[in-house]
């Protein structure tokens, strides 16, 4: 089970959480899925996952050290049985399904009090399947929405302005390759139409034809005033990474137990 923390000096998160390393995520689930959604000749199956997400046992707001009302989840939503993804080769219509599928279980889940945080990942050299966890903890409140203000605020990293959609570099990457791409209005991810829906599909297209990798992560995300964006990253980069949370394989606690033993011989 992973557990979040939030340092209280510098409002810093980490999640302990013990990495399988070699096991791919998706291969390893041996669950039914909880939802089978059609995708043209074959299925979307969708899994819930309960070994990472779990709330912690400190307070994430407010007083230190109180246990947590919070609570995360997370589910997996795989369209290619096989190992491998599947992505790169998928047409703008197949993209424009599979992010309505995406876009119609983030609407599902919104109907359940289980927190606004919701961050999806996908890795285009993984297995083929988006990763969507609703992480226990609040998002950053700024002043106004942040993804409106960035939106008109591309100056010369600006690669594209349509009608609808907007693309460009952050200006303070994590990645070597770090690109938003967004709706110019403020909209949600489900709130997006068929029509919406087809010309992001067309933009993620181009754009993952012109960046010709396969390290490449894809990352939905909204803001906390729900303006939706789709990111493009160089490298694996998990949804943890994305929120520049760390990411620790072992507790404090274990580490003190274990040096503790060797100081007292
Ligand atoms: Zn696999
Ligand atoms: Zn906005």
């Amino acid at each position: 089970m992973g557990e979040m923390r939030l340092d209280p000096e510098n409002l810093n998160y980490t999640i302990i959480f013990k990495k399988n390393t070699g096991d791919c995520k998706v291969c390893s689930i041996k669950d039914a899925p909880i939802e089978i959604l059609d995708f043209g000749s074959s299925h979307v199956k969708v899994y819930e996952v309960k070994t990472e997400v779990q709330p912690s046992k400190f307070e994430l707001q407010g007083e230190r050290f109180k246990s947590s009302p919070s609570h995360g989840y997370e589910e997996i939503i795989v369209d290619r049985e096989k190992h491998g993804d599947n992505f790169l080769s998928l047409n703008p219509e197949d993209i424009a399904k599979l992010l309505s599928i995406v876009s119609h279980r983030v609407d599902s889940l919104s109907k359940y009090k289980i927190g606004g945080n919701v961050v999806i990942n996908r890795y285009l050299s993984g297995h083929g399947a988006f990763d969507l966890y609703v992480l226990p903890i609040p998002k950053f409140e700024g002043k106004g929405c942040s993804v409106c203000k960035d939106n008109s605020n591309t100056l010369n990293r600006e690669i594209y302005r349509g009608e609808n959609f907007v693309i460009y570099t952050k200006f303070a990457p994590i990645s070597n390759v770090d690109i938003v791409i967004s709706p110019i209005k403020h909209l949600s991810l489900e709130a997006l139409d068929e029509v919406l829906m087809f010309d992001l599909a067309g933009l993620i297209h181009k754009l993952l034809n012109a960046l010709s990798s396969k390290d490449l992560s894809i990352i939905i995300y909204e803001s906390k005033e729900k303006h939706f964006t789709l990111n493009i990253l160089s490298g694996d980069v998990s949804v943890y990474r994305f929120l520049q949370i760390n990411e620790i394989n072992e507790s404090p606690e274990d580490l003190a137990s274990s040096l503790r033993a060797k100081f007292s011989t």
